[in-house]
């Protein structure tokens, strides 16, 4: 089978939604970026399958431009495959995706707006804020264009009245910051408890993302 390894990682990774609760049951989805008979696209998981469920040829491959879904396939993508592909086609530092409805972050999502830098940790996502992409229905152009102006100069962002969305150079990486991501939203909704957080300033915000840089590169 063509791209099997990846296919297998897709499946791991979709397990591992379930297991650390970021994405129970059938929520949320994962793709790779990967090539298919010379044409460039990635592979996603199917629409509607439990993950515990998954086999590796239930993984669909979709070309870059493709709009509909594939039709030699017995298995439709994931219903969210479009601001997969979107996002793809414009970072192209985007190896792995990871989109779950993790608890905290779609409480904090439902706000419709953007995390400040209450805790520096804000960086991980590429800038001194998480933004929110504004809400539009699952599954269309609409939620993709929202999705994609939300990450500009970043690698993660908030989907209003939905959950998250993550990019890695690989999958590890994404879900790693899928998971930082439930983690700050998870320490945001304790702090709002509290009242409103003190926020860091823009100036050390740029400390510390000037800081993550050269330790990235380090
Ligand atoms: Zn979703």
């Amino acid at each position: 089978m063509k791209n099997l390894d990846q296919r297998n990682q897709i499946i791991e990774y979709s397990l591992k939604l379930n297991s650390t609760n970021l994405s129970p049951l059938r929520s949320g989805n994962i793709s790779l970026r990967g090539i298919e008979d010379d044409i460039e696209g990635y592979l996603i998981t199917p629409s509607g399958k439990k993950y515990e469920t998954l086999k590796p040829e239930d993984i669909v491959f979709m070309g870059l431009n493709e709009e509909e879904e594939k039709n030699d396939s017995n298995n439709k993508p994931s219903s969210e495959w479009r601001f997969h592909r979107d996002i793809y086609v414009s970072k192209k530092e985007a190896q792995a995706i990871v989109h779950a409805h993790s608890p905290h972050a779609t409480a904090v999502s439902s706000h419709g707006k953007p995390i400040p830098p209450f805790h520096y940790m804000i960086a991980l996502a590429g800038g001194d804020d998480i933004k929110c992409a504004e809400y539009a229905t699952f599954g269309t152009e609409e939620l993709s264009n929202n999705v994609i102006k939300a990450l500009e100069s970043r690698s993660a962002c908030l989907m209003s009245n939905h959950g998250q969305v993550a990019f890695g150079k690989n999958l590890e990486d994404a879900f790693e910051l899928a998971q930082e991501i439930e983690n700050i939203c998870h320490q945001y909704t304790i702090a709002l408890k509290l009242g409103q957080p003190k926020i860091l300033s823009f100036k050390e915000m740029k400390k510390v993302l000037d800081k993550a840089k050269n330790y990235k590169k380090g």
